[in-house]
């Protein structure tokens, strides 16, 4: 098993298909001459299995497929197809901005895939240009209806939501959760972005979208029984339809019951977002290494894992990647 240093077993991992995508938002992307990864430093479909098999032996149960924008992956329901095969693995998920859904949601679906996140910052077409530097709300609203019609269940929303940018939006994504049956979970703004421009001061906490989306819809009931490695808290709402969620990683950090990894896109073993270490299985891959060996990387991903990000303390180091080259 993957047991850190402070005794955090390891069951999650996040696997980052490509460094791609086809938005541009402010809190994850440069604007514009984005320094992608050359295609034949991306891990194959092949190694990716290969890579989870190995995890699925050292007790990784969870995989969820990120990037970047997965969905821009040429033949990505071929990888969902190989991983949902997988009778150790007991929960596949995929992360997606949602434009890529209208095409693919059926595919996604034959091939396995049961859970979706699909991100929704706002539901204006304005501020969904500022945030994003691209237009594209409506695709993405359709994404989410294919994603239903084709007979996905559970889908959940992220919203990250940022001061003085969306926060007009938190009440109204609510009512559209509430109406289609989706659960929403709010995301505070990590500094991840890759213009460096994340201050405190954006940081809209969950404590205070709270306290918002309770004057509109009563007081929200905190759910019992949640997975504790959950990063996100949820709620119930007063009169019991659907729920809402706080991922509050920056004013209420969940590090002490993490039990996640990342792989991104070229083949980096990643113990934390925020981490400045990276164990590379692609090498070991490519240089025909075996399974053992694979293995001993993520012993030592894992050994090396520290107790916390320590966004609040005064020595905090940005990583060097932005979001979107780690895969979130
Ligand atoms: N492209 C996909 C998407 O947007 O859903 C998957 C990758 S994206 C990096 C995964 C999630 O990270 C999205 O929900 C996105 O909103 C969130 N995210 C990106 N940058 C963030 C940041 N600086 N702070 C908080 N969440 C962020
Ligand atoms: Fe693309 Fe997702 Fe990053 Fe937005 S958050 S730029 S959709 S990878």
């Amino acid at each position: 098993m993957l047991i850190d240093r402070f005794g955090r077993i390891h069951r999650s991992l996040r696997v980052s298909v490509t460094d791609r995508c086809n938005i541009r938002c402010f809190y994850c992307m440069p604007h514009e001459r984005v320094d992608f990864l050359p295609r034949d430093q991306i891990l194959t479909f092949e190694e990716i299995s290969r890579v989870v098999d190995v995890a699925l032996d050292l007790g990784i149960r969870k995989v969820r497929l990120t990037g970047g924008e997965p969905l821009v992956r040429q033949d990505l329901p071929k990888l969902v197809e190989l991983l949902s095969r997988k009778p150790l693995l007991e929960d596949l998920a995929l992360t997606t901005n949602g434009f890529l859904l209208p095409g693919l949601s059926q595919e996604l679906f034959d091939a396995g895939l049961r859970r979706l996140n699909i991100s929704l910052d706002t539901l204006r077409p304005e501020t969904f240009h500022r945030i994003a530097r691209r237009n594209g709300l409506q695709l993405t609203l359709q994404g989410i209806a294919k994603a239903i019609e084709v007979g996905f269940t559970n889908i959940r929303i992220n919203a990250v939501t940022i001061r003085g940018i969306n926060e007009d939006d938190i009440v109204p994504l609510a009512h559209f959760c509430r109406q289609h049956d989706l659960l929403l979970r709010f995301i505070e703004f990590m500094p991840l972005d890759a213009e460096n421009n994340w201050e405190h001061l954006l940081v809209l906490s969950g404590a205070e979208l709270r306290r918002r989306l309770e004057a509109e819809f009563g007081p929200l009931v905190p759910v019992d029984g949640i997975d504790p490695s959950q990063p996100a808290r949820d709620f119930a709402y007063a009169d019991g339809r659907q729920r809402v969620g706080f991922i509050n990683s920056v004013t209420e950090p969940f590090c002490s019951a993490c039990d996640r990894l990342r792989l991104t896109a070229e083949g980096c073993l990643r113990n934390c977002l925020f981490g400045h270490d990276e164990w590379s299985v692609r090498e070991v891959l490519r240089a025909g290494g075996s399974d053992a060996e694979i293995a001993e990387q993520f012993r030592q991903c894992v050994q090396h894992k520290k107790p916390g990000h320590g966004i609040d303390q005064p020595d905090f180091l940005r990583p060097r990647r932005a979001m979107y080259q780690i895969g979130g």
